[in-house]
């Protein structure tokens, strides 16, 4: 198969806009991928749509993880990044994990 010359490029596209966008920016276009392959796929390319769909769901959970790791090690919450310090969240003790409920957007981060 001949590929259009700029097939050969050596820019991953996916990997530049991840380096350059805001990770919101580059979350929407991850999502709006998603929501675009599987709403065409039953009228356009059936299996090819509903696994480019599935391409861009994994990247987008994979840029939630790194980012939920990155909140984590910096103390933030994972959903509105803002500080977990001990005067902003409540702790909660369950019997196989500990999580601390942030004070500003009121969801619960696993801590161990
Ligand atoms: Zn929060």
């Amino acid at each position: 198969m001949t590929r259009p010359s700029h097939y050969k490029s050596k820019i991953d596209p996916l990997a530049y806009m991840k380096e350059n966008m805001s990770a919101a920016g580059y979350e929407g276009f991850l999502i709006g991928n998603v929501i675009k392959y599987v709403t065409r796929y039953p009228k356009k390319n059936g299996l090819e749509d509903l696994k480019k769909a599935k391409d861009y769901l994994n990247k987008a959970i994979e840029l939630y993880e790194e980012e939920e790791e990155e909140n984590r090690k910096k103390n933030l919450c994972w959903i509105c990044a803002k500080c977990l310090k001990p005067n902003s969240r409540t702790i909660l003790r369950g019997s196989t994990s500990t999580k601390v409920r942030c004070a500003y957007c009121g969801s619960s981060v696993r801590v161990n």
